[in-house]
């Protein structure tokens, strides 16, 4: 009897998306081989912190890295760490932030999702640059920073029709002298996306270790220069204070590594095929069971490089299908009178073990 009989929890393939409620990431075996080989030792988590962080910075072309036990948490902490700066006492006081000059950080206003409560949560005010449904220029933004704003937090992707471009925005906070954080949390693959936004100029770069990179799900990385990299390790986790909660164990350090490694070592046109044959399964599954407006979608759901398959079921409603596929053990997402099949995490075996079953409730038998 394995874990999830002996606590009574059902099983599914994930042909979603790297969604937390799902459990998101699959690690490999050299990803929990690494957490296993971290956990047989106590060590200093600060020179551990700081040494994973500095080979994870090499391989990745950053000046500088920092483990964080998420890309929500992630958040907070460089959002306090702006707002405190070197300020042993400021960081302390925090979430209050009430007696510092500089406490507001600014988001975009067509670029909010419940993720600025992750900023928030740091003590800093929210304050909101331009007005719902309108576009942010880069007048409106430069409006928005006054002489109270310690960061300005870009998120890629979300609202991104009616935001500045991101190189705008860099131009913004540079003439300004205000630091600026992305959120780039599911921009992966491509695997240069590791690197492209510190080189764009961006001073901190956040991403999620337990997404497409497929390390520990609790997991996450923030890049930025050594600066801000020793004031992180000075002042986060597992220091007190309000990233206290944000702290990542050994075992994710070692997991998020060696993930990297393995995410880097793959070839990004190798990637791009594996992902794509997998796609093919489930395209030939809808195809084979008379699915309607089949369509294969190069981008993920956040415009990330992780092909997908949409389609619309024959019989029942999508919403139906889904259901039937859940009971089924199988995941797929739901937009409009379609489904998607997003095979990112699944191995090549669990795609014929997700498509099986897809067209068994589609009401197809699966063909060879
Ligand atoms: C997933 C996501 C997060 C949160 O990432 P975690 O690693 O799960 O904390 C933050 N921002 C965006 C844009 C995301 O997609």
């Amino acid at each position: 009897m394995d874990f999830l009989e002996e606590i009574g929890a059902r099983r599914y393939l994930n042909a979603e998306d790297t969604f937390t409620k799902n459990g998101a990431s699959r690690m490999s075996p050299a990803v929990y081989q690494a957490m296993q080989e971290a956990s047989a030792w106590w060590v200093d988590l600060y020179e551990v912190q700081r040494e994973t962080g500095r080979a994870i910075a090499r391989m990745t072309r950053n000046e500088g890295a920092y483990i964080t036990s998420g890309a929500a948490c992630g958040l907070t902490l460089c959002a306090a760490a702006a707002l405190c700066g070197e300020d042993w006492d400021a960081w302390h006081a925090l979430p209050d932030a009430s007696r510092l000059a500089k406490n507001e950080a600014v988001l975009l206003t067509p670029q909010l999702t419940p993720y600025a409560c992750s900023v928030a949560a740091s003590g800093a005010r929210i304050v909101q640059a331009g007005a719902p449904g309108e576009y942010v220029s880069a007048r409106v933004l430069e409006q928005a920073v006054t002489e109270k704003t310690a960061v300005i937090f870009y998120f890629l992707y979300h609202g991104a029709c009616l935001s500045l471009p991101l190189e705008e925005a860099l131009q913004v906070a540079k003439a300004k002298g205000v630091p600026l954080v992305v959120d780039a949390a599911a921009q992966l693959p491509p695997a240069e996306n590791l690197w492209k936004y510190t080189r764009m100029g961006a001073d901190l770069v956040v991403f999620s270790g337990g997404k497409a990179l497929a390390g520990p799900q609790d997991s996450g990385l923030v890049f930025g220069s050594q600066k801000w990299i020793e004031r992180f390790i000075r002042f986060g986790a597992p220091e007190a204070g309000v990233c206290r909660g944000c702290k990542a164990t050994r075992e994710s350090m070692a997991g998020l590594y060696a993930a990297l490694k393995e995410f880097l070592a793959e070839d990004e046109e190798a990637r791009q095929k594996q992902l794509m044959e997998k796609c093919l399964l489930g395209r030939r599954t809808m195809e084979r069971c008379g699915f309607r407006n089949i369509r294969l979608d190069p981008l993920g759901p956040v415009g990330q490089a992780s092909p997908r398959v949409y389609g619309e079921p024959p019989t029942a409603t999508a919403a139906a299908l889904r259901e039937s596929l859940r009971e089924a053990g199988l995941l797929v997402g739901l937009e409009g009178e379609g489904i998607w099949f997003h095979p990112q995490m699944l191995t090549l075996q669990q795609t014929q073990e997700a498509c099986r079953i897809l067209a068994e409730q589609a009401g197809r038998p699966a063909q060879a």
